[in-house]
């Protein structure tokens, strides 16, 4: 087992560092009257793609507060107005049905990164099935196959894909800045597909490769790593799982020889910690990137989940 902690208590003393700091993190306000486009952006993923192809060139508005969970998350009337200022909204729908709502009323000009759930979705729902053909109560709690799982930026080759998508949207409304969005388009897909290959090689040889968590963000990471995901609350993760679930999980925990139960920062750990007492196991957090903290970034969360799925699966 070859365990690294040192980026994981880089990552507390940060946050740590940053408690007394205002949660806002958009960058609007940084040089706004330099840039040549403003963009909204509807949530984390696409924030970070937006700000790294935009650079200095574009002014990032975060749609959503930084800190609230976007699968339920509200907008406020301000916001909502200001996208009629925006060159564009970067979102993804039927994820914040708040957003898809400002989209449509306002009629500002969008891009909607579905097409990427509905490239790689069916694939995704596919694995979920196979991984879960012994589940008797899984169906009952938020595997709804009508809605194709949202979370497509957990897998970094998908957020590559993603970033080919800004760099084009970025360069039809600033052709004069067109080789910057490039330039910076291709550096982040190398440090994407760097990161793709450190989850590739970390994960290669582990003890175990289903992994329970507590809101099921994991779909895509699980195809792209071959990993099993055991979800507690379903694709939503206000939602509660059920008394059988719980007890389903539990077997399963016990069953697979699991040693850690994964939930997340931002979502109330209350279930997860009691499932785990009660089945002799540990939790660990790991991060869907559904918002971020002040000071850190997606490559730095992705990486801390990286070293948690080695630590939690006992990767060599
Ligand atoms: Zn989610």
């Amino acid at each position: 087992m070859n365990v690294t902690r040192p980026l994981i208590v880089g990552g507390a003393v940060g946050s740590l560092l940053l408690a007394g700091c205002s949660a806002d993190t958009s960058s609007a306000d940084a040089d706004a009257s330099e840039a040549s486009l403003s963009v909204g952006a509807s949530f984390y993923p696409l924030q970070y793609v937006a700000e790294a192809v935009g650079g200095d060139d574009v002014a990032v508005t975060s749609l959503i507060a930084a800190g609230v969970e976007p699968h339920d998350a509200e907008m406020s009337p301000a916001t909502v107005r200001s996208m009629q200022d925006m060159d564009t909204v970067l979102f993804l729908s039927d994820f914040s049905a708040a957003v898809d709502d400002a989209v449509d009323t306002t009629g500002a000009r969008s891009l909607d990164a579905h097409h990427i759930v509905d490239e790689h979705g069916e694939e995704e729902a596919e694995h979920e099935d196979e991984t879960h053909e012994d589940d008797e109560y899984a169906s009952e709690d938020g595997h709804d196959h009508g809605t194709l799982d949202p979370h497509f930026w957990l897998d970094p080759t998908l957020l590559a894909e993603y970033a080919e998508d800004v760099v084009a949207e970025f360069s039809e409304l600033d052709p004069d800045n067109a080789a910057s969005y490039e330039e910076r388009g291709n550096a982040l897909i190398a440090d994407l597909d760097a990161l793709d290959q450190s989850f590739t090689d970390g994960l290669a040889t582990c003890e175990r490769r289903e992994i329970f968590v507590s809101h099921e963000a994991y779909g895509y990471l699980g195809l792209r790593y071959d990993l099993a995901q055991e979800g507690m609350s379903g694709l939503d993760p206000e939602a509660e799982p059920s008394p059988a679930r719980i007890r389903e999980i539990r077997d399963l925990i016990e069953d697979s020889g699991a040693t850690t139960i994964y939930t997340e920062s931002k979502v109330s750990a209350a279930v997860a910690e009691s499932l785990a007492d009660d089945a002799g196991v540990t939790t660990a957090v790991l991060d869907p990137l559904e918002t971020i903290a002040d000071g850190d970034d997606y490559i730095a969360v992705m990486t801390r989940n990286l070293e948690e799925l080695r630590t939690g699966l006992d990767c060599s």
